[in-house]
């Protein structure tokens, strides 16, 4: 993100909180936490920050545009990002689930339950068939949604989740939640909060740590844009029966979204079920859309901020993009940071975003578990994934660790 709006015309000055040893290159570091609110108030007004994008989720879900809102000092700064309310959307998956069934968007039935509620959510379970998922409602990084596969393991994890707090307070309320069938992809939406929305191009995204999807979940380990699955019948099905629907909901509970919507669905034979919906961009969808994204994104989001999106036309790369996620030997479990990073500077032909790492005098070192996203645009995916492989190869680090058939599902299906 930081890459491209550095690109602008219309942006002077950039600064990034708190950065890594990428960001360095385009923009500005803050030492600044993402939830210190007072001084992130203060570097604005310090250096005359005219408008904010927030990336992550917990600033969100914690009111940073609430915050920018009630301060007539503060109130002049765009924020690219919902209010408090409009994050529960993300922080609250009985809240997203509530809005879904109310405004009519497809996703799978559940039931909520609480500590106090646990004996009657034993029970339920006995009558759903296997697979059952299992949701802890708060923000649980990526790690609160369990698939049972016999009624003993769902029935130990409800038990986990509520009594035993498995994933801390994120897990007092659990959604027991119908398992869906199908493929799965990611639609990105810029909204104005007036109605107004563009559609950014979608994305496919691998989220176990091992090859051919096993292993633990992880915050993402490769991404594709676009989804050849997802023809025009399909993403007009997902405006008319998704998109259009949740800014109109939205709107009616008058929640002011200014901000991104990333819609996790389900393709079930060309129907398109909601599993989540995030309030931000994902990591490392982010890497294979953005670069796919011909407009000035900073002309895009004063449109959110002024509420003339709807003017707004998006031009899409026609090329493929392919992202392949760098780790830590050990994560998403534990795993060692400091290790030094070479051959950054070798790629031409592919575009290297830094995600955990900092730097040390004139090194670079891993400083995190996901720690370097490599993305090719090209013609085709057969050739973009071998130029992505091609770099990755070229970056080396004591323990680097990275799936290595990303987007192989995708070449499959295409022949
Ligand atoms: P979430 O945090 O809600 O995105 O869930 C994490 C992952 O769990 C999703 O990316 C899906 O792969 C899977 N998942 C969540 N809900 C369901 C469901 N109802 N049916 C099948 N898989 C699901």
């Amino acid at each position: 993100m930081a890459w491209k709006i550095a690109q602008s015309p219309k942006c002077d000055q950039l600064y990034i909180a708190p950065g890594n040893a990428g960001t360095s290159s385009v923009a500005t570091n803050v030492n600044i936490g993402v939830t210190d609110f007072e001084a992130l108030a203060s570097l604005c007004l310090d250096k005359q920050i005219e408008m904010i994008i927030v990336g992550p989720e917990a600033p969100l879900v914690e009111g940073i545009t609430d915050f920018f809102n009630a301060s007539s000092d503060l109130r002049h700064i765009k924020v690219i990002g919902p209010d408090k309310t409009g994050a529960q959307l993300e922080g609250s998956k009985d809240f997203s689930k509530d809005f879904m069934n109310k405004y009519d968007i497809p996703t799978a039935q559940s039931k909520t339950f609480t500590k106090s509620t646990l004996a009657e959510g034993l029970d339920y379970l006995r009558n759903q068939s296997l697979p059952i998922v299992l949701k802890a409602d708060g923000l649980a990084a990526g790690k609160g949604v369990v698939i049972a596969q016999s009624l003993e393991e769902a029935q130990s994890t409800l038990t986990d989740m509520l009594e035993n707090a498995l994933f801390g307070e994120a897990s007092s309320k659990v959604l027991i939640e119908d398992f869906l069938t199908g493929i799965e992809l990611s639609v990105f939406v810029l909204t104005d909060g007036k109605g107004g929305y563009v559609i950014l191009p979608e994305a496919k995204d691998y989220k176990r740590i091992g090859e051919g999807d096993t292993g633990p979940n992880t915050g993402g380990m490769g991404a594709i844009s676009p989804v050849s699955f997802a023809d025009e019948t399909f993403m007009n099905n997902v405006e008319r029966l998704v998109i259009k629907p949740t800014i109109n909901g939205l709107i009616s509970e008058g929640i002011d979204f200014v901000g991104f919507l990333f819609i996790g669905l389900m393709n079930d034979n060309g129907h398109p079920h909601v599993i989540e919906y995030n309030v931000r961009m994902g990591d490392p969808e982010t890497e294979a859309v953005i670069p796919r994204v011909k407009n000035d994104l900073v002309e895009i989001f004063e449109a959110a901020a002024n509420g003339t999106l709807s003017q707004q036309k998006i031009a899409i790369d026609k090329r493929i993009a392919t992202t392949v996620m760098m780790v830590s030997e050990g994560y998403p479990g534990s795993y060692k940071k400091g290790r030094t990073i070479s051959g950054l500077e070798v790629s031409t032909q592919s575009l290297v975003f830094h995600a955990g790492t900092s730097s040390n005098e004139n090194k670079v070192l891993t400083n995190g578990g996901r720690v370097i996203a490599v993305t090719t645009l090209d013609k085709d995916l057969k050739s973009a994934l071998e130029k992505t492989y091609a770099t990755v190869s070229d970056i080396k680090w004591e323990g680097v660790n990275f799936r290595t058939d990303i987007g192989q599902d995708l070449l499959k299906l295409d022949n």
